[in-house]
């Protein structure tokens, strides 16, 4: 097959949710379909179990999961499927955000009862901000739960999206009896039955033939008819050009559990997403058709084994093809490096693989060559952009609590940072270390992974600080940012890459400091150029 036809036949995805929308539930649904699996229960929840916070076999047991779980790759119907997993628990946010710089559209699950969730409106806003084409899942129509009219507007206004139904609901809860399939305008009647694989589907040439009725019932089919005439009124037709650039978001309903409205989500899914899509380097725009290979870093896992210290660097292929044992060029230390047991994820298993795609995931071992972010190529010097570094919500003073082993703490310190574990700020004043986390989970996370895999202990010390912000002065040399760096001098920092940050300490400090100085710019986000 040539490559155009390999890169025209893949779809890199995400699954993004609040937790307990479904989302685990969902990518199960999705795998059976594909045969990956042969029973549902296979895929194993990366959530971290309530009251587990210290419990670190459940740490243990999230990450052995959580490599499994990282890319499911299957075949459907001729087409190549990449899920990407993405943590819903909000410790773990970074990560869903790095991720989401190597999908190439994402299916947002949201629950029929609760509605848009916090986690959702969370990530739904980075995937808008990347212009990431979005199908919305509405999850657990076998319950009771908003209205269907009522939950379109709700994440349209809540989301920022525009929203196309391209199913719609009959009934719900104990009532429901199925949905109408706008996009292959058919029934689709609920059994409830969830051992049963693929439901019957009945094709409806006219909405206003008796077949409806005799189907479904007089009364629910009067309402159907109304409901639909009220969809075409109110929501535009399905536009695979806006949905592309994120402009317009399809959305499903169904129920996962039951495997019910999966099929028709899939179907519509590998028909209209996108394949990988060209990506911006801060030299040129680099596309997926292009000979030569070209790839980046998005996901760094250590290894489960403490005593080997290897890592495995998941790298998203974005040009030519991948080979095993052809030597790559690691942009950033410039050394040649060659994969000879480059890994492809399968749902349960990993296999060495000789020959990968644009779209396809691969796993490459790393004795510590990699960060999050680095580039691959085949000798081009080419940077790829935008894995940015949010401002964490946590701050810690991390000091060192065996002076014996400080060596072992600052490699540690230094290749979890690496791997996006938290982020790290040195004080400009005495050098002092600070860790910045998205969730108090992970202090507890670092500390033990300090000590049983590089045999360093640390403590930690309270530090308020409100928030991180990247400084960017309009003119370095002026007076009014000398005046800046000199008052705030206490607050300086810098992060991992050398960048200058300011550790504002309350929302207060952090106003007053923008009226005082309006040509500091200062930003939440690490990248802004
Ligand atoms: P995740 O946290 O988003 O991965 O959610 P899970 O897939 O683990 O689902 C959370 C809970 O909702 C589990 O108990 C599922 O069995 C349940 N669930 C998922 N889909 C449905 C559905 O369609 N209907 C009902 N009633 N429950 C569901």
């Amino acid at each position: 097959m040539s490559i155009k036809k390999e890169i025209a036949r893949r779809r890199t995805f995400g699954i993004i949710s609040h937790p307990d929308a479904g989302k685990t539930t969902l990518t199960e649904k999705l795998l059976l379909f594909g045969g990956a699996i042969q029973e549902a229960g296979a895929v194993k929840s990366n959530k971290i179990k309530k009251g587990a916070t210290s419990d670190f076999m459940e740490i243990e047991r999230q990450r052995g999961i959580s490599v499994a779980t990282s890319v499911l790759a299957f075949e459907y119907n001729g087409t190549k499927i990449n899920i990407l997993d993405t943590p819903g628990h909000k410790d773990f946010a970074e990560d869903t955000f790095r991720t989401l710089t190597a999908v190439d559209s994402v299916i947002v699950v949201i629950d029929v009862a609760k509605g848009v969730e916090e986690q959702t409106e969370k990530l739904v806003q980075v995937c808008r901000m990347r212009k990431i084409p979005m199908i919305v899942f509405v999850n657990k129509l076998d319950r009771e739960g908003k209205d269907a009219f009522e939950l379109l507007d709700e994440i349209e206004q809540k989301l920022d999206l525009h929203v196309t139904p391209l199913s719609f609901p009959i009934g719900m809860g104990y009532d429901f009896k199925g949905i109408y399939n706008i996009w292959e305008k058919n029934v689709n009647l609920f059994s409830g039955d969830s051992r049963k694989n693929i439901e019957e589907t009945i094709e409806i040439e006219d909405l206003n033939s008796e077949e409806l009725d005799t189907l479904i019932g007089n009364e629910s089919a009067e309402t159907l008819r109304e409901e639909l005439e009220l969809v075409t009124g109110v929501y535009p037709d399905f536009d695979q050009e806006a949905y592309s650039k994120a402009e317009q978001q399809p959305v499903f309903f169904g129920s996962a559990l039951n495997n019910f409205g999966v099929r028709e989500l899939l179907d519509c899914f590998i028909s209209i997403a996108p394949p990988p899509r060209p990506k911006e380097s801060e030299e040129r725009v680099v596309k997926p058709e292009e000979k030569d290979f070209t790839g980046f870093v998005f996901k760094i896992h250590a290894n489960m084994d403490p005593k080997h210290r290897d890592r495995l660097a998941f790298v998203k292929i974005v040009s030519g093809v991948f080979e095993r044992n052809t030597p790559y060029l690691h942009v950033r230390n410039g050394k040649k490096l060659k994969f000879s047991s480059p890994n492809a994820f399968f749902a349960e298993r990993k296999e060495i693989v000789d020959i990968s795609y644009p779209g396809d995931i691969v796993g490459l071992h790393d004795t510590g060559n990699f960060k999050i972010g680095d580039t691959l190529t085949q000798g081009e010097e080419i940077h790829y952009k935008g894995i940015p570094s949010f401002s964490p919500e946590h701050f810690r003073y991390i000091n060192n609590a065996d002076p014996l082993k400080s060596k072992q703490l600052a490699k540690g310190i230094d290749q979890l940072m690496d791997e996006g574990v938290a982020q790290l700020f040195t004080l400009e004043l005495n050098g002092r270390k600070v860790i910045g986390t998205v969730g108090a989970l992970q202090y507890e996370v670092i500390q033990y992974r300090l000590e049983h895999e590089y045999g360093a202990k640390c403590t930690y010390e309270p530090l308020s600080v409100h928030k991180a912000c990247w400084v960017e002065p309009k003119d370095p040399k002026s007076e009014e940012f000398k005046d800046f760096l000199r008052v705030k001098q206490r607050f300086m920092a810098k992060d991992k890459r050398g960048q200058l940050v300011f550790l504002a300490d309350s929302p207060f400090t952090l106003q007053v400091t923008q009226q005082k100085y309006p040509n500091v710019k200062l930003h939440f986000v690490s990248e802004f150029k």
